[in-house]
């Protein structure tokens, strides 16, 4: 046993703060990250839920603070990732349900809520391979079609997902609760059109842009010889046209009824199910 280990109990129970006021200043900067200018200034961003902190960790997401509850002491998992947190360097606080309440606004919180680091991936790192799908947003706004699509993008098994130009934060509440804890999953990178077109250009992959001016029926496009980008428009007005002529096929999922276009995320996961439907079986990959 090392010195360090016998060192850790002491330790972590001098590390657990009890707090009951709303006014304490670490609880009003944990309130300050439903703002975006918090998130990006702390680089920071706060997620709910004991599994989702569970699996966080174990991908090596960094907790800066957690937060639990007063009914998860004693609880051994909540302990747990108590230890975890304090080993790593991160401050544990036990609140009152009030406080987590208010952290999280909601009337019936979780028991666990945590501050994690941010993490990005730069565009530059990314060379797509093999049977990999990256998937390009450009300028999606809405949170809930963000968070369903990195959701939809972990289940089928896709590498990552590309933020092109001014899109919603990832990081903000309403995404990371609608990812399901699936944005610990996948890399995210952001970047500009010009910066996508370019990197585009310097990788050997199929870019596959979706458009309901597309040519291409999507069902009839070859997902298999190369690495797919697939790229999907901004929800008001589709694809620009610098993005969509860089398109090796622009795609169109055949519509009957009265609706113009799909909503932006039930498209994406047409298309995601599509493109890696020969790599998908019930027991898992093929
Ligand atoms: N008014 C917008 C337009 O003219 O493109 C509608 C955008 S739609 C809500 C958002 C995105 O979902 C589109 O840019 C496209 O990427 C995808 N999409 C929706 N329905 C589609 C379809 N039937 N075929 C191909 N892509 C579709």
């Amino acid at each position: 046993m090392t010195d360090d280990y016998r060192n850790e109990g002491p330790r972590r129970v001098g590390q657990v703060k009890e707090v009951t006021s709303l006014a304490n200043p670490i609880i009003k900067d944990i309130k300050a990250l439903s703002q975006k200018k918090s998130r990006d200034e702390s680089r920071t961003f706060l997620a709910e839920g004991l599994k989702l902190v569970i699996d966080a960790l174990d991908r090596g997401w960094i907790i800066r603070t957690l937060v639990y509850a007063k009914a998860g002491k004693g609880k051994p998992l909540v302990e747990k990732v108590a230890a975890r947190t304090v080993a790593a360097g991160g401050l544990v606080l036990e609140v009152s349900e009030k406080v987590m309440s208010s952290i999280t606004r909601r009337d019936n919180p979780q028991m666990v809520a945590a501050v994690f680091e941010q993490r990005w991936t730069p565009l530059k790192d990314i060379q797509p391979k093999g049977s990999e799908t990256w998937i390009a947003l450009d300028r999606v706004r809405d949170p809930g079609n963000l968070g369903t699509i990195i959701r939809t993008a972990d289940a089928v098994g896709a590498s990552g997902v590309i933020l092109v130009g001014d899109c919603t934060d990832p990081f903000s509440m309403e995404t990371v609760r609608a990812t399901m804890g699936s944005m610990f999953a996948l890399p995210l990178v952001k970047t500009t059109p010009a910066d996508f077109l370019k990197w585009k250009k310097s990788v050997d992959a199929r870019l596959v842009a979706t458009h309901l001016a597309g040519a291409v029926d999507y069902r009839t496009i070859d997902y298999k010889s190369k690495p797919v980008i697939l790229m999907m428009g901004n929800e008001q007005s589709g694809l620009p046209d610098e993005l969509a002529e860089a398109a090796d096929k622009l795609a169109r999922i055949p519509q009957v009824g009265m609706a113009d276009s799909l909503n932006l995320a039930v498209a994406t996961g047409v298309m995601l199910f599509e493109v890696r439907r020969h790599l998908l079986a019930l027991d898992g990959a093929k």
